[in-house]
């Protein structure tokens, strides 16, 4: 099974640089999912890859061969496209089959494993139909059904699961999954959706602006964002931003515009008095209503424990969840907590507790500060 890696590659559309300098690496069996914004350039960078744009600089290799001037059916790569490119006039079992008939397999074969395929994707009852009678999300199950029944070692797929609706998109990312650990191919996913990137992913590359910003397991990443971007591109979080008031031996005081200050204990850094810090305070660190045990144990087993009143301003029920906007000083932070342990109402005063070890800086120009731990 090769992998497959980028040298520096690049690409300029006029003056616009879509792709920058962008060096990735898939290991062989490996499934990155490439998330970023939209117009980030991951779908400019997926068809570099497969040989349908070509480069303003750098390369493209599959297994350490260098394919940058290669056309797509000499790299050994099947692609998925947002768009689905299915023909219009062949049924839906003829365009499963396709790919596999590129491959020599003779009609019984490819037939069969058309049909695998299509039962997989839960669209065996189509198999006689014409892709345009069919709803867009079942359009894209048999794009993905036809690049999935090919052999192709590399899989490039853009956006395959778009057009789904939230419940079969969610189950077709655990079915994305599971035919991944089984066939292992060398799979690169573009998406714009965290959550998807983080079910499927073995690892995520965020892209931002044309760069590619960081590479890593998915906890990995989301445990240690690089930078501010990435913090808030990646979770719901409370991210303020506040002037250090005073640095001293173990870290810096910080103005948050709460009505206290906060103390950060942090390892290395070239803070001074005056300096902006951007602080990330995530829901999932805030313990909250005196009365819960919870906020005990915050108390209790943190040196750096710190705690504040605010006042609930809003209720938003989300679901199984409901999220509270507290008033804090000047600011205001969210915090959530399921339905049924919801526990206080609008205008209600509440105590807020994290740890400072928990919170997550960034300097001025966005770049992380480690938090002593
Ligand atoms: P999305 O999630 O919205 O699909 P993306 O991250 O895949 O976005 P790209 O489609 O790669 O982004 O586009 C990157 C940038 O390059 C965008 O600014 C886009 O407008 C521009 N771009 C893409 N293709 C072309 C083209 N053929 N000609 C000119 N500009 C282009």
């Amino acid at each position: 099974m090769p992998g497959l890696h980028t040298e520096n590659l690049t690409k300029h559309f006029g003056d616009l640089v879509a792709v920058d300098d962008v060096s990735l690496s898939v290991e062989a069996g490996e499934l990155l999912c490439l998330l970023g914004p939209s117009g980030c350039g991951k779908s400019t960078t997926l068809r570099m890859l497969a040989g349908l744009e070509s480069p303003t600089d750098g390369d493209v290799y599959i297994n350490d061969e260098q394919v940058t001037g290669q056309p797509p059916y000499r790299r050994n790569s099947s692609m998925v496209f947002q768009e689905w490119a299915l023909f219009p006039h062949k049924s839906v079992l003829e365009n499963v089959a396709f790919g596999l008939k590129m491959q020599g397999l003779d009609k019984a074969k490819r037939h069969e494993k058309a049909r695998e395929m299509l039962e997989v994707m839960e669209m065996s009852e189509f198999e006689n139909s014409s892709p345009p009678d069919l709803s867009g999300g079942q359009q894209q199950r048999v794009a993905l059904a036809r690049s999935l029944a090919t052999e192709s070692p590399v899989l490039l797929l853009d956006e395959p699961l778009s057009n789904l609706d939230k419940r079969l998109k969610e189950q077709m990312q655990i079915e994305l999954k599971e035919i991944h650990s089984q066939f292992q191919r060398t799979t690169i996913h573009v998406t714009h959706d965290q959550d998807e990137a983080f079910t499927i992913g073995d690892k995520i590359g965020i892209m931002n602006e044309g760069r590619l910003v960081q590479v890593g397991p998915p906890r990995e990443v989301y445990n240690n964002p690089k930078n501010k971007f990435i913090e808030e591109f990646l979770g719901e979080t409370n991210l303020v931003e506040g002037s250090v008031t005073q640095v001293v031996s173990d870290g810096v005081v910080a103005d948050i515009d709460m009505q206290e200050s906060i103390r950060i204990p942090l390892q290395d850094h070239n803070l001074a008095t005056g300096d902006t810090i951007h602080v990330s305070i995530r829901p999932e660190i805030i313990a909250f209503n005196a009365a819960t045990a919870e906020v005990d144990s915050v108390r209790a087993d943190g040196s750096h424990s710190f705690s504040v009143t605010g006042t609930v301003e809003n209720l938003l029920y989300r679901g199984s969840a409901v999220r509270y906007y507290i008033d804090v000083g000047d600011i205001s932070l969210f915090v959530e907590q399921t339905v049924r342990g919801s526990s206080v109402d609008e205008g209600s005063n509440v105590e807020l507790q994290w740890k400072a070890t928990d919170l997550v800086c960034f300097d001025q120009t966005g770049e992380k500060i480690q938090v002593e731990s």
